[in-house]
Formats: C-alpha cells, sequence, structure tokens
C-alpha cells in the first residue's frame, strides 16, 4: 500500500546497525493526525535499483511528500572499504549534498519519485537544511520539525493549516523554506515516538529514546540550536515516558535504550524524579547509555547511585582537555584535578566496572599546544586512567554564511585567536570543517594528532567499547552490554560487525519489502 508521506533516514557506519530518532518522531506526529507513513531506514545501504524499488512500492497518487533526514548520513564510497586507513574514513565520508548519493545517482532516484507522482515533494530535514543546496529538494524545513511539518503536510493536503505556525519563505520559483517557530501550544512533555509494526522493530534492539530536549549550557564551540535553555525547560513527563518503556517492552520486549537527552543529568531534580517516578516503578529494568556532565556529579556526588540504580550501564563525558584554560576557554571550567579525583571515585567507590565511561577530548582548543596535549594524554592513555574508551577529534569549525545556529566559536573565530584560512572546505557540510589557524595549531595539525592517538588506543587496546558505541554494537551481535564491556574495541573485529551489520539488514529489506 502506498504511504501519504515516505521519509527516509539513517545513521551511517560501516559498523553499526542503529535507529536514530529524528525521522520517527515525526512520523509518530504525521500519524496522529491520520496519514499514513513509511519510514525507509538506512538510506545508504540500498543501490538505486532498490531505491527504485521501495518507490514503487510506497509512492503513489496520494503521496503527499518524500522526506530526507539528513542529520547523520554521509556519503559513502570506497574509502569504506580501505581497511589501511581506520580513521581518515570517517573524514572522507563528510562531505556532502543534501543526498549522500553520487549526484547522478540521487538525479536519477529523485526522478524517479516524480516520474511515479509528479506532485510528490521532496523535502529535506535535518542539520543539512540550512545550507540548501541541492535543485532536488522542493522543500527544506529547519530545526525541530515535529510541528511544522504537520503543519505542512496539511496545506499539501488542501487542508487548514496553522499560518503562526508554517511561515514558508520561497528562496526561487520552484523551492521554500520553512522556519522552526517555536509554538508554545505544542507539548514536547507529553511528546513520544509511538513505534509501529511497519517500522520493522526487532526483538530486543537497541532503541532511541528522547528523554529531554536542547542543553542549559552554552559551550563556546557547541552548535546546538537549543543551548542555553532554561533548566527544567523540555524534560519529558513521567506517564508519557514510561508508558514508552512499557510499550515498548510488550511489544518488542525492549530494554536497552540510548538515550537522546543532550545532558541527562543537568539537574539532581530531573535524575531523583525519573529513577522515582520511571525506573523504579517499571516491571522491568531498563539499561542505558547517556550523556552526562561530570561537573555536575562533582557538584551533586548523590546523583552517582541513583544513575546506577536508574539502569545506567554506560556514559559519555564532554571533558574535552585536561588542559585548565584550554577547558576553561570552551565554557568547562572544573579544575583538571578535581576531574581525575571524580573519575578515580566513580570507578573506585561509586560504580566500579557496573558502569563503563568514555570522554571526548579536542585537540586544538585556546591555549593548547602540542607539548601541552601530548602531556595531558599520558594520563588519558595509561591503563590506570578511570575511562574505559575516549574519543580524540580536531576542534571543528564550518564557517557558512548559511548557518543557521552558529557556535560562538565560529560567529567570531578571531575573538578566540584563530584565523579561519579557507572557509571553503566546509561549505556546505555540518561534518566537515573549515581550515583554520591559531598561534600554536593548524586545522591539519590537530587531525594527524588525534588520528595518532585514536589508532594508537585501538591497537594498543586501551580503548574499550563504552558510551553510544557500547550499546550500537549490542543490535544484531547477541553481544550484551556487560559481554562489550569486558572486551578492548580491538576485540570487536570489524569483520564480525560488518557481517552481523549485513546479516540484520537483509532481514530488514527482506522485511519492508515484504509488507
Ligand atoms: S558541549 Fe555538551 S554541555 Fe556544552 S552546550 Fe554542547 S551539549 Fe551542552
Amino acid at each position: 500500500m502506498t504511504a501519504d508521506i515516505v521519509i527516509f533516514t539513517e545513521f551511517t557506519s560501516t559498523t553499526v546497525f542503529q535507529r536514530l530518532l529524528g525521522a520517527y518522531r515525526i512520523a509518530t506526529e504525521l500519524r496522529k493526525h491520520g496519514y499514513t507513513v513509511q519510514v525507509v531506514d538506512y538510506l545508504t545501504e540500498w543501490n538505486l535499483d532498490e531505491l527504485k524499488q521501495i518507490v514503487d512500492k510506497f509512492v503513489g497518487p496520494n503521496t503527499l511528500f518524500v522526506g530526507f533526514s539528513s542529520t547523520l548520513y554521509a556519503i559513502r564510497d570506497q574509502a569504506l572499504s580501505d581497511k589501511s586507513r581506520p580513521n581518515h574514513y570517517r573524514r572522507e565520508l563528510r562531505y556532502t549534498e543534501d543526498f549522500p548519493f553520487k549526484p547522478e545517482v540521487s538525479h536519477a532516484f529523485i526522478t524517479h519519485i516524480k516520474q511515479v507522482n509528479p506532485k510528490t515533494k521532496i523535502v529535506l530535514g535535518g542539520q543539512r537544511s540550512q545550507y540548501k543546496n541541492s535543485k532536488l529538494v522542493d522543500c527544506f524545513i529547519h530545526g525541530y520539525a515535529d510541528h511544522t511539518t504537520v503543519e505542512y503536510t496539511h496545506f499539501l493536503a488542501g487542508k487548514p493549516y496553522d499560518e503562526t505556525v508554517l511561515q514558508m519563505k520561497p528562496i526561487n520559483e520552484h523551492q521554500i523554506e520553512i522556519d522552526w517557530i517555536k509554538d508554545p501550544e505544542w507539548n514536547f512533555q507529553t511528546s513520544q515516538v509511538l513505534w509501529q509494526d511497519n517500522d520493522l522493530i526487532y526483538e530486543n534492539e537497541v532503541l532511541p529514546i528522547e528523554i529531554s530536549r536542547g542543553c542549559i549550557f552554552r559551550c563556546d564551540f557547541c552548535s546546538f540550536p537549543m543551548n542555553g535553555k532554561d533548566k527544567f525547560d523540555y524534560i519529558k513527563d513521567s506517564g508519557p515516558l514510561k508508558e514508552e518503556f512499557i510499550r515498548n517492552y510488550e511489544k518488542w520486549g525492549i530494554t536497552n535504550y540510548i538515550f537522546a537527552d543532550d545532558t541527562y543529568n543537568d539537574s539532581i531534580y530531573k535524575v531523583e524524579k525519573l529513577y522515582n517516578e520511571v525506573f523504579s516503578q517499571l516491571p522491568f529494568k531498563i539499561q542505558f547509555s547517556a550523556y552526562l556532565r561530570h561537573d555536575l556529579i562533582h557538584a551533586n556526588r548523590d546523583m552517582a547511585p541513583l544513575l546506577k540504580e536508574s539502569g545506567m550501564k554506560t556514559c559519555v563525558f564532554g571533558l574535552e582537555s585536561l588542559n585548565h584554560k584550554s577547558a576553561l576557554a570552551i565554557g568547562k571550567g572544573l579544575h583538571p584535578e578535581k576531574s581525575k579525583e571524580l573519575l578515580h571515585w566513580l570507578r573506585d567507590e561509586a560504580w566500579g566496572k557496573d558502569i563503563t565511561m568514555s570522554s571526548g577530548f579536542i585537540v586544538g582548543l585556546p591555549h593548547e599546544t602540542e607539548e601541552t596535549f601530548r602531556e595531558w594524554m599520558k594520563w588519558v592513555e595509561d591503563e590506570n586512567c578511570p575511562l574505559d574508551g575516549y574519543t580524540v577529534e580536531p576542534l571543528g569549525f564550518n564557517i557558512n554564511e548559511k548557518k543557521i545556529w552558529p557556535s560562538k566559536f565560529e560567529a567570531n573565530p578571531e575573538s578566540y585567536g584563530y584565523n579561519i584560512v579557507n572557509k571553503g572546505v566546509a561549505n556546505n557540510s555540518f561534518f566537515r570543517w573549515s581550515m583554520w589557524s591559531n598561534p600554536h595549531m593548524t586545522l591539519p595539525k590537530a587531525w594527524a594528532i588525534a588520528d595518532e592517538y585514536i589508532m594508537r588506543g585501538y591497537r594498543s587496546g586501551r580503548i574499550k567499547p563504552a558510551g553510544f558505541f557500547q550499546f550500537m554494537w549490542m543490535n544484531g551481535t547477541g553481544l550484551t552490554a556487560d559481554d562489550l564491556a569486558g572486551m578492548s574495541v580491538r576485540n570487536v573485529s570489524a569483520d564480525f560487525l560488518k557481517d552481523k551489520k549485513a546479516e540484520w539488514f537483509q532481514l530488514y529489506k527482506n522485511r519492508l519489502f515484504n509488507l
């Protein structure tokens, strides 16, 4: 049966079979308003012939639009199979057009949709919409689109729509864009994702779940649209959240979750309330991974046992740098000695080995030289460091006049000591970065250092599965969070993960074509 709306989405990775939430959140809103929606996941796994078959199956006279959720997809090419370049391939994937294919493939794919139904609109949402690159797109929807998409769909269906929410701006004769309007009438707190049978959920799959939206902080290098929100805003109400957990458990036995929440522990009030009203009230135990701020646990150590009791099995901190001046310059000012003490306390007393910990680190922050970075990374690389896993990335700038929500760094790089040498490197992408230099470092140098540390961490076995990857690697592999916690990334063979991912995708494919 053809659908009123078809949405393509995916999380690009060679080894991970993981769903992202956005497309399903939009689908839930549209379904609530009576529209039929088919979400098609793993977009870049399909070849052109298969994409055309999907169009033939789901696009028809009733199809109002075909949408693309663009936040985390990227071009796939032969770099994926180049095993000599374990860290570089990611960067090669990080150039983008509005579609994650070579231009001729995108053109043939979109042309086929228009041949099946010339009236069907092509809609691009997610992070890439702001760059408005492709002439193949009819409508770019920016920001959190839960509500604007519904109103746009009403408009396409010839139904009455809310003009205060839907402000369509022409870009040219053929294309429009729709800004994100915060509608006080729309209630995030009671919103849910109601997965349906045609979303093809697997038994025991690790699913994402939205706990809250936005971040109470405004770190200077970070550019999420809802940074700096008020402390208790945009947190899900306990009732709907509990319902969502129970529904997923009863339908698919799901107990493992990746929390979509920029800072899960942004207040003790929230951690306590969700424990008391949701996690301790469920008739089963859940396990989850979450983003945390370690400085907030330092400020309130009562959070630690609550997080463990709630079911947290792994967490990602954003320490970013153990150079105090550098961390202060981006708004993360806990003294490195206090950070280290806290991490040891979590490992040795509060959490033991029940919870794995990881953190992101950045090369190239203000005041950081190659020497200072190498000096403090010795502590991170040491086997006695309580962090199970870590990532190292170069500082990224995306200088682009079209960017709607630039970070403070991007809005004014000079004031932080950065010279943007070539902004064209990132002229159309969320992920690729503008070429920068500061008195101590350049982007190529920062890249090279980041690669060196990551490759060494993988090869030596120092980096263990922790954070979101610990949970993502459970999908389709039969491994549990505890199995993965005992391994090093080196022991989780990439070929094993790729094979398992291929098996799961084949199942998904069969089920989609059999709908
Ligand atoms: S880096 Fe993390 S804590 Fe800082 S603003 Fe971004 S999401 Fe929030």
